[in-house]
């Protein structure tokens, strides 16, 4: 196999070889409905789907209760018998990007279909592409075929990367020049734009213009540029979401203005960028404390909406158990495998010298990062899930559940972190009216769970979660996601997960002395 050398994007999706429908009337009959909103399980309820869209939602007796079948909705041109199922909405992922060329580092980088397919098998109907750094014409293709269902995809929201920082690309250096780029990308069609940071000027200007032209916007706030504009900062000059956990901590400062550095950091060593930000909650202000409340307070009343993508850092704090993850050996692309492995020059491969004393510091970050994004949920803001995979050992789909787990240890009760993942992701995307929660009107994004995900989140891993059946004496892995419907569209998650297997096999055909062990 040719080593490809230089940056390039993953193939793009062409057609569709998996998912059947729309259908002119769909009903889920008998479902316990989980809906989104944060309202607990409620059912049987049968749900009619006519043309992608959810007609009919009707409530059709009590729980253990024979059905009386002369009050349910009249049949449907196909049907899923959902008795002693699970309905929630879809999911959506609001920090995801379409591979990333950097891959293409270590080797063939994956087919966009390897990701779709993983993020359809996981439940994740909608995703936010933050950065549509595989081109823009490129993503605004597969966002029209994924529409039209040409292929087999996620709906997608695109933001588009802001280049305004000196240690990526740079083509804006004045305030104007922000404003003309804004206009010139909403009018190619994009629906937002991702920060890293920019000069004040230049980052008040773009976020101004914008908010003018109806964009959404949201910022990775990279050390290079936050001790000029930080989270707070950002959010008072109109940004919609501040992404990760970068931008929180400098707006929590009381008794410096920078960061701790140490004299020998070098931000293009990324040793340096993540272990030192490992420390960051720690020198800022304490939770419960004056500053910590009005910090919260202020981020309150601008409407801002945090996406702390926990799992995207998740081996910061436990390296060998995101390394050994069960989903490894069967689901995880060569290169992007590869690419994980301590490199240097690479983005998220920063294991050259990891340590426990790096571990530790990183779990008290994340009990106080973890205490100020559950604060900020608690007095009624928005927090949304995002996984950010493709790096730090995470794969897509199955970072985004991990994502799930993390807010429930944030302190969130299952059905808050669903709401995050649903209804709350909606309203960050704007696209509240259309999905996001169990609704007549909206579009039939729709899971189907056979065991109660509420239960255990680890259920909806495409590798499922361990049991030990007691009867057999037998260890069973047990998998609640058995449909994710997107639009109208059935996608059957086994089949899904059976050709991004085959997928991976092919990608470590030749060559495999690396290959993680398969479960
Ligand atoms: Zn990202």
């Amino acid at each position: 196999m040719n080593e490809p050398k230089g940056l390039f994007p993953a193939t793009p999706a062409t057609s569709r070889n998996a998912g059947i429908g729309p259908f002119k009337r769909l009903v889920l009959r008998g479902a316990t409905m989980i809906d989104g909103t944060g309202a607990p399980p409620s059912g049987p309820y049968d749900i009619v789907v006519e043309n992608g869209r959810i007609t009919e939602l009707k409530l059709v007796g009590a729980p253990l209760k024979a059905i009386n079948p002369k009050i349910r909705p009249s049949p449907g041109d196909h049907e899923i018998d959902c008795h002693g199922k699970f309905v929630t909405p879809g999911l959506i992922d609001c920090h995801s990007h379409v591979g990333t060329p950097y891959h293409s580092m270590s080797g063939v980088v994956p087919p966009a279909d390897y990701i779709y397919k993983l993020w359809l098998a996981h439940g994740v109907t909608t995703v936010r592409e933050m950065g549509s750094m595989n081109g823009l014409s490129y993503m605004m293709q597969q966002r029209e075929a994924a529409e039209r269902n040409e292929i087999a995809a996620p709906r997608m929201v695109l933001h588009s990367y802001f280049p305004a920082v000196n240690e990526r690309i740079k083509t804006i250096f004045t305030p104007d020049q922000a404003r003309e780029w804004v206009r010139k990308i909403k009018a190619r069609g994009v629906d937002g734009i991702k920060f890293f940071g920019a000069p004040p000027a230049i980052m008040q200007a773009a976020l101004e213009e914008a908010k003018e032209q109806g964009l959404k916007t949201g910022c990775h706030h990279a050390q290079m540029a936050v001790t000029q504009v930080n989270a707070l900062t950002s959010a008072r000059w109109g940004l919609t979401s501040s992404e990760h956990y970068y931008g929180i901590p400098e707006a929590l400062f009381e008794n410096r203005v920078v960061q701790n550095f140490p004299t020998d950091y070098n931000y293009g060593d990324e040793y340096f960028r993540f272990s030192v930000s490992g420390q960051m909650f720690a020198q800022a202000a304490s939770p419960g404390s004056r500053k910590w409340n009005d910090v919260l307070h202020e981020f309150l009343e601008l409407g801002h909406t945090f996406v702390p993508t926990f799992n995207i850092y998740d081996a910061n704090r436990d390296l060998m158990r995101a390394r050994r993850a069960d989903w490894h050996g069967d689901y995880s692309w060569k290169s992007v495998w590869r690419y994980f492995q301590p490199q240097r020059g690479g983005h998220g491969a920063y294991w050259y010298r990891w340590s426990v004393a790096n571990e530790i510091e990183w779990k008290r970050n994340y009990q106080i990062w973890m205490q100020f994004v559950n604060d900020y949920k608690n007095l009624g803001g928005r927090v949304c899930a995002g996984s950010d995979s493709g790096f730090i050992y995470q794969i897509y789909g199955f970072g985004l559940i991990r994502e799930l787990e993390l807010l429930q240890e944030a302190g969130f009760h299952p059905l808050e972190v669903l709401r995050s993942a649903t209804s709350q992701g909606a309203e960050l995307l704007g696209i509240e009216d259309d999905t996001g929660s169990i609704d007549v009107g909206k579009r039939a994004d729709l899971l189907v769970h056979d065991f109660n995900p509420l239960e255990d989140f680890k259920l909806m891993y495409g590798t499922g979660a361990v049991r030990l059946n007691d009867d057999t004496g037998k260890v069973e892995w047990h998998r609640s996601l058995r449909y994710t419907i997107r639009a109208g569209l059935i996608y059957d998650t086994h089949e899904l997960l059976e050709q991004v297997k085959q997928m991976v096999n092919e990608s470590w055909q030749e060559d495999n002395a690396d290959r993680p062990p398969r479960r």
